[in-house]
């Protein structure tokens, strides 16, 4: 199979706008660079939809005033050259006091603890802002937790699930409602010699335990809709590391947490995007 690369410059603005259209239109996997956005597509789809969402969207732009907001190119990449063009794109990450992120094919880091992740086509290779939150949060918070069990919400990649594991929490289960990220997870946690990670799709609503640790790297409207539900699986005393949130948008999702009497414990702002750590009252 060969892959149209679609190099995509938007201001930071319309950036999830951006994404969320190619990913309707069947993108398979985008990398986030400083200055643009590019985005992989099968050859086999029809290059002039990609096209004519992304004009339309241009279009919309500039009639709200937003003249040269958006600008694109792209290629063809033959079969041959993609593995090698994919793999350019995952240089390893620091994150948090000890996590290196890397992707299979580097070498691993003696001092650091590794999370070894094999992008396939999930979310979460540590190139995003809001999982790295997550990561820092999550390092900061397990000195104080008996590291006991652990969920990760919206697993993605498995990265989040896989440093629970590796920072020692006993009962780690990631799930997720798509079933290429459970894939995805599913090998990497091979990769990462943590099998005893459980990998499950679904959602919240199916999952009968309690955690004393949730982290649910999602966006703002899942997170208000989920709050009953994410505070009925926390355990007395537990937290949740709550991340995907565009500044801006912290306050509602803290009143809908709030409401479910959940406390803040923290706010931790990076960039465009406040991570919020909520607690359950009650001893642990
Ligand atoms: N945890 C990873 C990936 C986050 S991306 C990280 O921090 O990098 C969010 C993931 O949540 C996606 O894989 C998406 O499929 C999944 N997801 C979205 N809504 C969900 C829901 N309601 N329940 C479970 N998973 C969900």
């Amino acid at each position: 199979m060969s892959y149209y690369e679609f190099t995509i410059r938007i201001s930071d603005t319309f950036k999830d706008t951006l994404i969320q259209r190619l990913s309707e239109n069947g993108c398979l996997g985008m990398i986030e660079n400083d200055k643009s956005l590019v985005a992989y597509f099968p050859s086999a789809l029809d290059i002039e939809t990609i096209k004519c969402d992304l004009s339309l969207l241009k279009t919309l732009l500039e009639k709200a005033g937003h003249v040269h907001e958006l600008t694109y190119d792209y290629t063809l990449i033959p079969e041959k050259d993609w593995n090698e063009t994919w793999k350019k794109g995952f240089q390893p990450v620091d994150a948090g006091e000890r996590f290196t992120i890397l992707p299979p094919w580097e070498e691993r880091r003696n001092d650091r603890i590794n999370l070894v992740i094999d992008p396939g086509m999930a979310f979460g290779t540590g190139h995003h802002e809001t999982t790295r939150s997550c990561l820092v949060l999550m390092e900061k918070y397990a000195p104080n937790t008996v590291r006991d069990s652990f969920l990760d919400l919206g697993t993605g990649t498995g990265i989040l699930a896989i440093a629970a594991r590796k920072l020692g929490y006993r009962h780690v289960i990631g799930i997720d409602t798509d079933h290429l990220a459970v894939d995805a997870a599913r090998k990497n946690v091979v990769i990462n010699q943590v099998p005893d990670v459980e990998l499950r799709e679904g959602s919240l609503y199916e999952l009968q335990e309690t955690f004393e640790v949730i982290a649910a790297n999602l966006i703002s409207g899942v997170l208000i809709l989920i709050a009953p539900a994410l505070s009925a699986h926390m355990r007395p005393g537990g937290v949740a590391i709550l991340s995907g949130i565009l500044d801006g948008q912290e306050d509602e999702v803290l009143e809908a947490m709030e409401q479910t009497g959940l406390r803040l414990r923290e706010k931790y702002p990076d960039g465009k995007w406040v991570s919020l750590v909520v607690e359950r009252g009650g001893k642990a």
